[in-house]
């Protein structure tokens, strides 16, 4: 097969126009081309007025080589890379007869430890899941509870559950991640056999949005179920069995559950997300090594969609190619701090996303139309450790790992008490926030937080919602993103807050065989163990986790 790629073509073209591009670029006769595919397709709306779209194609052709031969200085023709996927290796089907392997077990089945635990079954190595959430049905009724009937779920949330926090997300599946070795293309390639919509192969920005994900989970625990793995629901890990091995070193030799059971086992992930709070403080308590690291705080925004389609797409704004518009954006504040877009969702709605009580958490998600009114994006502020240490110490001695979370426990709780309780988020309209003002009035954008926005000044003197540096370099932002989007910063714009689960607050570090820094057998991973930063790369992780475990695991019969 051949590649062609940035093979472009105005926005508007018909399907029959690509087969005589597709010909020209390779200097061929029509028949010589046997067929193609569509391997990725992006568009570039810097000109809005020529919006293009460009291809990533794979062409088989009459007499490949003698083709590739004469177009070999073409920097956008070569041959196509193999993207398939190779396992590590496999386990025999007597692996684990005789009873003195232990299986593997993976705490947590969001994005991460659903890939992880689909690998490790794809391997033969029958892992055990153990999820404290519950099933997605049972999850999604729990969750709707928060919203319309305000009442929270500790333990089953927009956190917390079978598939992880992304499941009631925007379901956006890309990454900026380094991809060597297409691990994206097996996590994507996953998605589709459960159900996700083909496109998500070869679009540039794919999205799945909230329905068809809880789908999709479900049909991947069926198939790690059939290849011998086992998925258990409401099972906590609330301790960890770490004992000295002969070799002088601590290793994994179980979990705790809620329950009281113990589960035996030499291999252990930790796929928990950023807010199992209860977890880290169980694993630093054992000893386990982890640091702070940095992560952001800020608010949600919400606008008409129509307003950033229009920025974004001009005269083409609408066109079912292009779909409803999102945007990323970043200013870099003179105070030093950097105010970015984060997790924008086009046509969604923003959400009560808190796993504790009486603290309130934003976030975004949408369906897969991406139908709903308003657009809506974290407006967040990069924060350090040194920001957030609890001791008061200015001396740079190292930040204790949990405080981040302290801090985060702070601006949620009073977020809880500036929206009056019942979980409704505190509000503020742009206009008046860049002019430092209560406001007291909706003007055209509602906001679609549920169970609601009480307008407020989230800028009070006595009860700011957020550090003076974040107000500052937010309030300096909002009209310098609107010199890129215009309108961004329109006076009944919303925000709502606060947005502080962006990432993790800690890092459970990791050697380069992806086990923790002082516990061997223990297997840090995804975005709780700060290794991730999404649905995408929370995957890829869990597969490199998976495989890591893999290779320990089966010895010699691993391939590399
Ligand atoms: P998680 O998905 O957080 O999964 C961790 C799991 O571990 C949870 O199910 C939890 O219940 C379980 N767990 C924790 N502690 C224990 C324990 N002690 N015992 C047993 N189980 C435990 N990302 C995107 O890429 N695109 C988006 O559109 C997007 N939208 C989002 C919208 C919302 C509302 C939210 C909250 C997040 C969104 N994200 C999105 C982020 C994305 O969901 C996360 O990056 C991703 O889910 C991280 O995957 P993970 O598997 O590492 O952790």
């Amino acid at each position: 097969m051949i590649r062609i790629t940035e093979l472009r073509l105005p926005l508007h073209h018909s399907e029959s126009e690509l087969r005589p591009a597709i010909v020209q670029r390779l200097g061929l006769q029509d028949a010589q081309l046997l067929s193609y595919t569509v391997f990725k397709r992006s568009y570039d709306a810097r000109k809005k007025t020529a919006i293009t779209l460009s291809y990533t194609l794979d062409c088989e052709v009459q007499d490949e080589a003698a083709t590739l031969a004469r177009l070999s200085g073409e920097h956008t023709i070569k041959p196509t890379p193999d993207t398939s996927y190779k396992f590590v290796g496999h386990a025999a089907a007597d692996f684990y007869t005789g009873g003195e392997r232990l299986r593997p077990v993976v705490v947590g089945f969001g994005p991460c430890g659903i890939l992880a635990a689909l690998v490790l079954a794809q391997m033969g190595l029958r892992p055990i899941v153990l999820e404290r959430g519950t099933q997605v049905r049972e999850r999604t009724k729990d969750t709707w509870d928060l919203w319309r009937k305000q009442n929270l779920h500790p333990e089953s949330n927009v956190q917390f559950g079978e598939g992880g926090a992304g499941t009631f997300s925007d379901g956006k599946l890309y990454s900026q991640i380094s991809d060597p070795r297409h691990l994206t293309r097996k996590v994507l390639t996953e998605f589709v056999k459960a159900g996700a919509p083909e496109e998500i192969l070869y679009v540039s920005k794919p999205h799945i949005g909230t329905f068809r994900l809880v789908s999709m989970v479900i049909k991947i625990r069926a198939e790690i179920e059939r290849l011998g793995g086992e998925i258990r629901f409401q099972q906590k890990v609330t301790d960890v069995l770490i004992e000295p091995g002969q070799d002088g070193l601590r290793h994994v030799r179980g979990v705790q559950l809620q329950s009281g059971e113990q589960l035996r086992t030499d291999h252990l992930i930790v796929a928990l997300g950023h807010s199992a709070r209860d977890t880290f403080t169980m694993l630093h308590e054992r000893g386990v090594f982890m640091e702070a690291k940095p992560f952001s705080i800020g608010y949600r925004i919400e606008h008409p969609q129509s307003l950033i389609d229009a920025a974004r797409f001009g005269p083409n704004a609408g066109h079912p190619l292009l779909g409803a518009a999102d945007y990323k954006l970043v200013h870099h504040a003179k105070n030093g701090r950097s105010v970015y877009s984060f997790c924008m969702c086009p046509g969604g709605t923003v959400v009560a996303a808190t796993s504790e009580p009486e603290r309130v958490v934003t976030n975004g998600m949408s369906q897969y139309s991406r139908a709903e009114r308003n657009a809506n994006a974290g407006i967040v502020v990069g924060i350090s450790p040194e920001d957030y240490r609890q001791d008061g110490k200015r001396d740079g001695s190292p930040v204790n790992p949990l405080d981040g979370m302290a801090f985060q426990r702070i601006w949620e709780s009073r977020a809880y008490e500036l929206g009056g309780g019942g979980y409704i988020a505190p509000g503020s309209l742009v206009g008046d926030f860049i002019k430092r003002q209560r406001s007291s009035d909706f003007g055209a954008v509602q906001p679609s937080y549920k169970p609601g926005v009480l307008l407020t000044d989230l800028q009070d003197k006595q009860r700011g919602s957020l550090p003076d540096y974040c107000l500052e370099a937010i309030r300096e932002a909002l009209p310098a993103f609107a010199r890129q989007i215009k309108g961004f910063d329109r006076a009944d714009a919303v925000l709502t807050g606060v947005e502080t689960r962006t990432s993790s607050p800690l890092r459970i570090t990791r050697g380069r065989d992806y086990q923790s820094l002082n516990v061997r057998g223990l297997y840090p991973a995804g975005e709780g163990a700060g290794y991730a930063g999404g649905i995408m790369s929370a995957g890829v992780d869990g597969i490199e986790v998976a495989e890591a475990l893999g290779r320990a695991l089966l010895g010699e019969q691993a391939q590399i």
